[in-house]
């Protein structure tokens, strides 16, 4: 089963895959966490999509459509996509990579947020370096300031969530990302949009209701 999870950065994408991922039984694929991932371990792709990633930029279109095409590959079709596809040509490409396999999409969520609540996610992020987990300086605080609940870890904000690079990502995101909505609905795909300025639990709640009323999930 391939579900894609779709919405502006911050929208809270990551927190709702985990969710999913965990209740489905799928694998959680964020195109964000595996560059990230290529960056710690400094390989020749994490090398490449760093200058992209740390001004805002999308990373070249051929360079993600690989990367995950072996991952779904890698997953057997059961994931949940986070981040990716991210414009019009990643959604063409992964529809193509997906029929030769004989697999689809079965359901597709979007999380509706408006620029307002999104930039103060972003800004108030902190990630934690060695375990992926997120929390918010105001709404997902940890239960020690500064450092992860689950691995003791000290919280870091990510380079791209600053202020200024929080600005260059919401504008590629209105100019490249979402249109990738309107070619979903443009190939029959039924979209299910869930209000995402809810509490998590709430998001998590609409969005399971929506994938469990979903005939195809
Ligand atoms: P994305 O993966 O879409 O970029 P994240 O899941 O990382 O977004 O969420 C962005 C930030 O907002 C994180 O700090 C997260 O803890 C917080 N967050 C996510 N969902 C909510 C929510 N429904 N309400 C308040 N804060 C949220
Ligand atoms: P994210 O973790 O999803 O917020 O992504 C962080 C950054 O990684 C983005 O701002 C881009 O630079 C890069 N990135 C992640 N996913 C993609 C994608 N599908 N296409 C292009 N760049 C991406």
């Amino acid at each position: 089963m391939v579900i894609v999870l779709l919405g502006p950065p911050g929208a809270g994408k990551g927190t709702q895959c985990k969710r999913v991922a965990e209740k489905y039984k799928l694998v959680h694929l964020s195109s964000g966490d595996i560059l990230r991932g290529h960056r710690t371990n400094g390989t020749e792709l994490g090398k490449k999509a760093a200058e992209y990633m740390d001004s805002g930029k999308l990373v070249p279109d051929q360079l993600i459509i690989e990367m995950m095409a072996g991952a779904i590959e890698s997953a057997k079709g059961n994931c949940v996509l986070d981040g990716f596809p991210r414009t019009v040509v990643h959604g063409q490409e992964l529809d193509k990579a997906l029929a030769a396999k004989g697999r689809k999409i079965d359901a597709i969520v979007n999380l509706v947020i408006d620029d307002s609540v999104i930039e103060k996610r972003m800004t108030g992020r902190r990630s934690c370096p060695a375990c992926g987990a997120v929390y918010h300086i105001d709404t997902l605080k940890p239960k020690v300031e500064g450092f992860c609940d689950k691995c003791s870890s000290k919280l870091v904000q990510r380079t791209d969530d600053k202020p200024e690079v929080v600005k260059q990502r919401l504008e590629i995101y209105h100019q490249q990302t979402a249109a990738v909505v309107g070619y979903y609905a443009g190939k029959n795909h039924k979209i299910l949009d869930v209000d995402a300025e809810k509490s998590v639990d709430e998001v998590t709640a609409l969005v399971v209701a929506k994938l469990d009323g979903f005939k195809a999930v």
